[in-house]
This record gives structure tokens, C-alpha cells and sequence, in this order.
């Protein structure tokens, strides 16, 4: 069988039927939520995260800058902390560099991750340095910790509890679009001299998503979220993971999903909105369920918070749909960004 066949999620499965169970004692959640999570002391969970970044895969340096890179690349380990209601602490920083970069080029790349780290009260205690024949590639790991009390994990809603997301979706995905349809610029020079707001906005939503930690925080030491995830891949895929580690279904309405008026100002067709936000990815947004009966708590004690959320759904006992805005239900097909799959 070829790695198209199996995908990103057959891949995973893979690993975690060969690497699983772990025995090894400590061990509080292993391969299969945003972070892994160990127990070192009584009441505290060491959680750690890792992401790989790969030139020519995950980025390409004709329209991102050397310091945007280095924001992005911690940025996307911390929203996965952030998903699971957790503190960041330490990370680790792992590069392969192709001979004939400069050395401006990575100093500003290691500005941009000093930066976005100093940022969220992180410090960079370690990593790797490797030459690399044609791409540059990133490998970071993020340390942090949360109590055992207020971990949040994708596993753990019911049926009846409501969907929320915070923020809007597929402004990413456009911004990339965006990016995408001006090649050639140098390095990112292009984003300089993009002329409205709304598509800086965009673009810089794809270069520089800022990871929602006070929010993932504050619903995990609240008790709000019964389960909550960071989306990376896209809302199709990720609220098939809460659902298939709870083992239960959802409903999404599509008239509730959030869209900018950023995203409105650059696509007008609404399907397309929508196939972004359902698809696109990398909106580093947290989706989470709440109980029913603590909709309104949450709703109040959210007033003093920036970031908009919005309620997109529900959760049923099985299969996942979708429901049009004159109430027809479809069954929600795909998923999002899906590695090896084109
Ligand atoms: P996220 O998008 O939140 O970073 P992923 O979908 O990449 O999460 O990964 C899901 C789970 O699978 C995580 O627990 C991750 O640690 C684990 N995982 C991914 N790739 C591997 C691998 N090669 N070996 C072991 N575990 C892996
Ligand atoms: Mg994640």
C-alpha cells in the first residue's frame, strides 16, 4: 500500500497501534490529543507537543519572511498547549539548513521565534542543528504544564453538549491564497506592500496565527470545555477527532460558522466561505463543547475576553452533519489538509 492510500490519520493510527500502550508508568495521555501528557508530581501534568515545518511543504520562502517563519513556528506548538488548557514553559528548536542560506536569514529566523516565545513566557533551553541538501526544515517542541483538574482533552463531550469555536475560520486559507496568486516577491517583501486592510489581515492570519492560550486557559480552570481541540487542519477534520475520541456525532449549522468580514471582502460567494472554513486549515482557532446548562455562564463570563466565539453546533450521539440554512441535513464528507493526500 502507498502513503497516498493510508494518509496523514492511517499514518497515525499506525504509529499509535506499534508505539501503544505505553507502559511506562506516568504516562496520563499518550499518542492522540494535542499534547501528550506525563504526571511528574502530585496534581501536575508535564504536557509536550511537537510539529514538524518543512520548506516546500508547509511554507515556501518566496512570500514568507525568515522572522514571520520563526513566529509561525512556535506559534503552532503553542495553540496546541492552548487546547489543552495548559501553561507553555520551555521549547526546543531543531533546524536543518541548506548550506548557501545566510546568515542574516537565520538570525532574523531565530529573532522571530525569540519573539513569539518571549511573547507567551517561554524559554528556548535547547535543540539541533543539521545541514540540509535542498530544504529548510523546523522541528519544534513545546513543553508546558497544566493541572490535572483542568486538562482538556478532545475526549469527553456528550451528546447535547453545544460546539463553539473561537474566533473566524478560513481567513488563513484566503491568506494563503493571497499569498499564493503574487509569487515572486521576495522573501515576503510583497506582504509589505499589500494594500488593504483586509488582506493583510489575511495573510497575516496565515503568517503569524497567535495561539489562543488565555482562552484555552481560562475555559479549562473555568470547567467549560468537556472537550476542546486547536484547529490545524481544518473544522472538518478537527471535529472529527473530538467526535472520534468521544465517540459521539455532531451537527454544524452553516449559517453559524464564523466568517470575517475580511473573508466576505476578498470571497463574496458564500459556498466558497464556507469551503474554506470547512477545509482551508491552519486558523490555529480552538473548537470546544460546553453543557448545555452552562451556555450562559460561559456567555457571561466571556464579556471581558477580546477574542469572539460563536455556538456552530451540537453534539448527537453518531454522524456528523451538516445542516444547510433551510435545515437540510448532509452528511459531512472529507477532511481538511490530509498529508500524502492531494
Ligand atoms: P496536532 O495537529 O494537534 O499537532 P496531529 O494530528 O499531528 O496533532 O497528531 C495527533 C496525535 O498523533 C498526537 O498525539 C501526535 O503526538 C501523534 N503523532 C503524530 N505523528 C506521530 C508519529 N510519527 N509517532 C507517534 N505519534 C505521532
Ligand atoms: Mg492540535
Amino acid at each position: 500500500m502507498e502513503l497516498s492510500q493510508l494518509g496523514e490519520f492511517g499514518l497515525i493510527s499506525r504509529a499509535k497501534e506499534i508505539f501503544i500502550p505505553s507502559d511506562k508508568e506516568g504516562v496520563v495521555v499518550g499518542i492522540g490529543d494535542d499534547c501528550a501528557a506525563i504526571k511528574l508530581r502530585k496534581g501536575f501534568l508535564l504536557i509536550a507537543t511537537t510539529d514538524a515545518i518543512i520548506e516546500g511543504i508547509h511554507f515556501k520562502l518566496d512570500y514568507i519572511q525568515p522572522y514571520q517563519l520563526g513566529i509561525k513556528s512556535i506559534n503552532i506548538n503553542l495553540s496546541d498547549i492552548a487546547a489543552m488548557g495548559g501553561i507553555p514553559l520551555y521549547a526546543l528548536l531543531s533546524i536543518a539548513v541548506p548550506q548557501i542560506f545566510s546568515v542574516k536569514f537565520i538570525n532574523e529566523f531565530l529573532k522571530g521565534v525569540k519573539d513569539g516565545a518571549k511573547r507567551f513566557k517561554v524559554s528556548i533551553i535547547g535543540g539541533n542543528v543539521s545541514s540540509s541538501k535542498n530544504e529548510f526544515s523546523i522541528n519544534m517542541t513545546v513543553l508546558g504544564e497544566v493541572e490535572e483538574k483542568y486538562m482538556t482533552l478532545r475526549k469527553g463531550t456528550e451528546a447535547g453538549d453545544k460546539i463553539f469555536v473561537t474566533g473566524y475560520l478560513g481567513d488563513s486559507a484566503a491568506g494563503l491564497e493571497i499569498l499564493k496568486s503574487s509569487p515572486g516577491h521576495p522573501s515576503g517583501g510583497w506582504v509589505a506592500a499589500v494594500s488593504s486592510q483586509w488582506r493583510k489581515k489575511l495573510v497575516n492570519k496565515h503568517l503569524m496565527p497567535i495561539p489562543r492560550l488565555k482562552e484555552g486557559r481560562f475555559l479549562a480552570v473555568k470547567k467549560l470545555a468537556t472537550s476542546m481541540i486547536d484547529i490545524s487542519d481544518g473544522l472538518a477534520s478537527d471535529i472529527r477527532r473530538i467526535c472520534e475520541e468521544s465517540n459521539v456525532g455532531a451537527n454544524i449549522f452553516i449559517k453559524n460558522i464564523p466568517i470575517s468580514k475580511s473573508l466576505k471582502s476578498k470571497i463574496r460567494n458564500p459556498k466558497s466561505q464556507i469551503n474554506l472554513a470547512l477545509y482551508g486549515g491552519e486558523d490555529y482557532e480552538l473548537l470546544f463543547t460546553v453543557k448545555p446548562e452552562n451556555v450562559r455562564k460561559l456567555k457571561s463570563l466571556w464579556k471581558n475576553m477580546k477574542t469572539h466565539i460563536t455556538t456552530i453546533g451540537e453534539i448527537t450521539g453518531k454522524g456528523i452533519n451538516l445542516i444547510n440554512p433551510d435545515g437540510k441535513t448532509i452528511p459531512l464528507k472529507g477532511e481538511g489538509y490530509n498529508h500524502f493526500k492531494s
